[in-house]
């Protein structure tokens, strides 16, 4: 071991001031990394602190490029934007994607495009033009290999880590072991082989080119306990760390709680907005931080969101069991992105309900959101009626030629005969969607984009089908209902206002012994058949197929007087 050629001359002069203990971690640091990694002091040179004002946060989203973009994934987007935006603060994304087993084709894309399409852009890190912009790059953590390795051999060199030759069946068995014993279970202490292992034998590994992966040395107590104040969930009391857990890979990569470690703390994270499976490491990623004499960022770890199951109970949001977890059903249904992003919101802060109220028509960025009052422990119910009044509330408050551009381009994607239709007759379509659209009583029936089509296809003129009038429920007979439709039909005038219109059905209605209106009929019940509601819904029939729909005077503009003729003469 007393070879010391592969170290540069000055080093080799400062490793005499060294203790024999010193000497060798310096040498094993050398024999790991032999390569040429930046120096801490550059690196910490090349991520300086950030400029920003008092209290400005620093978030980021850290997704595994896993090709499924979670629900919770974007909530915590949302609210790690918000807290970022709120604050003047920086919001950006780094890709997690140190397990290459699970790394799919186009998964970074799946990511940058959900959160582009959600109006989630980060302000630094990769954009859907798959460009990364930002000054703490690379924002991929793949792309980072030596900085990990720079201050894992650091740690090396300090005697904070060391290679273990372990493999799986020495792991079992020792898993195995301490089960028999009914020991708490880890690599640890006494369990840890490799912890103090003989430079010699270390060497003679190496030599062999035994295959290893290096170990964080803990120098913490399973008997003691840190105190640790979550943004979120409080003061929690947790044991002190004593695993000496993996850091580095045997593909170079280093773990999720090595990287996080100087991710965070090289690209300056304030805050740390993560899911609360993650509480647990805190005792681990304390200890690291104190290990480089890095300040801890703050945490909060947010629950997850839950929803009631067929059988009552209230679980996880399941990426295998639940379509609705993966971001892109949404897309698929064609909900408007503002109204998943306004439900996030509602789930994040229970108040933003009332705000909306009060503000209608102000952006759901004005609300001030709070960290404080998130969900506690329990986590947020997904509650699909919830999203779906948002959603009809959200396009009740649309503009027709902008509901046109949006059904045209969910069309576009997962509706190709929709799409053709609208695209036959842009003006037409526009004016159908204007119905009942505006103003304090615009319609609500559209929950989202795939339901418009059938909402609305009885203003598909070629392909409006003879109405099914044994469906149709009435206390007149067939032949008295023919004489109804063609009365009217002699009547109506596209030109009358709709005043006039009514008044032309109350006048039908009377001649068939209906009272002309439901105040008249509730007066003198017995001296009427019914009310002039139920001659309209005869012609509503009649023109639309259908016993509810929209305004039907503006149904009969829209559709112009021909088609209106001739569906009158169709029964
Ligand atoms: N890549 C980690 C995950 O997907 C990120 C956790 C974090 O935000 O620190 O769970």
């Amino acid at each position: 071991m007393e070879n010391n050629n592969n170290l540069p001359l000055n080093e080799q002069e400062s490793l005499k001031e060294l203790t024999p203990e010193q000497k060798s971690n310096r040498q094993l640091a050398e024999r790991l990394f032999p390569e040429d990694l930046p120096s801490i002091e550059s690196l910490l040179t090349r991520y300086p602190d950030r400029e920003l004002p008092k209290g400005a946060m620093v978030t980021r989203i850290a997704p595994s490029p896993t090709g499924f973009m979670h629900i919770g994934g974007m909530y915590m987007a949302l609210i790690s934007c918000r807290l970022a935006h709120q604050t003047n603060g920086v919001y950006y994304l780094r890709i997690e994607d140190t397990d290459q087993k699970r790394e799919v084709e186009g998964a970074r894309k799946v990511v940058t495009d959900s959160l582009h399409k959600f109006g989630l852009d980060p302000d630094e890190g990769e954009g859907i033009n798959g460009v990364e912009k930002g000054a703490y790059g690379p924002y991929r953590q793949s792309e980072r290999k030596d900085i990990y390795k720079s201050f894992i051999k650091h740690l090396v060199e300090i005697g904070r880590a060391y290679p273990c030759f372990c493999s799986e069946e020495e792991l079992e068995a020792t898993h195995k072991k301490q089960e028999e014993l009914n020991v708490k279970s880890g690599y640890y202490g006494v369990w840890a082989k490799y912890r103090n292992a003989d430079p010699n034998i270390v060497e003679e590994m190496l030599n062999q080119g035994k295959p290893y992966i290096i170990r964080f040395k803990s120098l913490g107590s399973n008997e003691n306990k840190i105190v640790y104040n979550d943004l979120l969930k409080g003061q929690i009391e947790l044991p002190e760390n004593d695993l000496d857990l993996v850091i580095l890979k045997s593909d170079g990569l280093p773990t999720y709680h090595f990287a996080h470690v100087i991710d965070d703390h090289l690209m300056g994270t304030t805050h740390v907005l993560r899911g609360d499976e993650w509480l647990s490491s805190i005792p681990l990623h304390r200890e690291l931080f104190k290990a480089f004499e890095f300040k801890c960022p703050e945490y909060a770890h947010i629950a997850p969101i839950n929803k009631i199951d067929e059988s009552g109970g209230k679980r996880k949001l399941s990426k295998r069991k639940d379509p609705e977890a993966n971001i892109s059903f949404f897309g698929e249904n064609g909900y408007p992105e503002v109204a998943v992003v306004e439900y996030l919101m509602n789930l994040a802060n229970s108040n933003f309900e009332d705000w909306r109220k009060a503000n209608p028509d102000k952006l759901y960025t004005e609300f001030q959101l709070a960290l404080k009052k998130l969900p506690d422990s329990a986590g947020p119910l997904f509650d699909r009626v919830k999203l779906n009044d948002i959603a009809k509330e959200k396009i009740a408050g649309m503009k027709a030629e902008d509901l046109y551009a949006k059904v045209l381009d969910w069309s576009s994607k997962y509706d190709p005969d929709f799409k053709e239709i609208l695209e036959k007759d842009p003006e037409y379509w526009i004016k159908v969607f204007s119905i009942d659209r505006g103003g304090n009583k615009s319609r609500k029936d559209i929950t989202m984009w795939s339901e418009v089509k059938e909402i609305s296809a009885f203003f598909n003129k070629d392909r409006f089908i003879e109405p099914d009038w044994s469906s149709f429920t009435s206390k007149l007979n067939t032949d008295e209902i023919k004489s109804i439709i063609s009365q009217y039909d002699l009547v109506f005038s596209l030109d009358d206002s709709s005043d006039k219109w009514m008044e032309k059905i109350k006048q039908i209605a009377v001649n068939f012994g209906f009272a002309p209106d439901t105040k008249t009929y509730k007066k003198n019940k017995e001296s009427f058949r019914g009310h002039v509601g139920e001659v309209a819904q005869i012609i509503r029939f009649a023109i639309t197929g259908r016993t509810q729909t929209p305004d039907l005077y503006q149904i009969m503009q829209v559709l112009g007087e021909e088609e209106c003729r001739k569906r009158l003469t169709l029964i």
